[in-house]
């Protein structure tokens, strides 16, 4: 799901997509001619690998994001916009699925262990 930049509308509007096993829904709308709000929110199961064994699982994938799209270079300095993440679009298309993927992508290379592994460190603990 892709839409123009200019093209976004200033009344909040709904946008859902799913990939594999996340949801990604919430509204999107322009705020000034440079800048698009998306108060969003992530719902699904992740496949992650543990970073022991290798073996892969899933995790619940829960999350409010709210984004801050910049067309172009984000230059404005306002502190509100710090609890967003904030993403620059160079070629005029917001690409809904491209940051659906990019969250999924840097949730998988956070730190996981599987509940094997997390058992084992357990064990180790009890012995110390
Ligand atoms: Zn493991």
């Amino acid at each position: 799901m892709k839409i123009e930049f200019r093209k976004v509308p200033q009344q909040p509007k709904e946008f859902l997509l799913e990939v594999d096993s996340v949801k990604f829904l919430g509204t999107f709308c322009k705020i000034s001619s440079k800048l698009v709000d998306i108060k969003s929110k992530f719902e699904g199961f992740v496949r992650v690998n543990c970073c022991k064994c290798g073996s892969d699982f899933t995790i619940p994938f829960n999350e409010e994001i709210n984004f801050l799209l910049s067309d172009g270079v984000y230059s404005s300095k306002d502190e509100r916009d710090l609890d967003k993440i904030i993403i620059e679009i160079d070629d005029n298309f917001i690409d809904f699925e491209e940051i659906l993927q990019s969250e999924v992508e840097s949730l998988r290379s956070d730190y996981h262990i599987c509940d094997s592994c997390a058992k084992d460190d357990d064990t180790i603990e009890i012995e110390y």
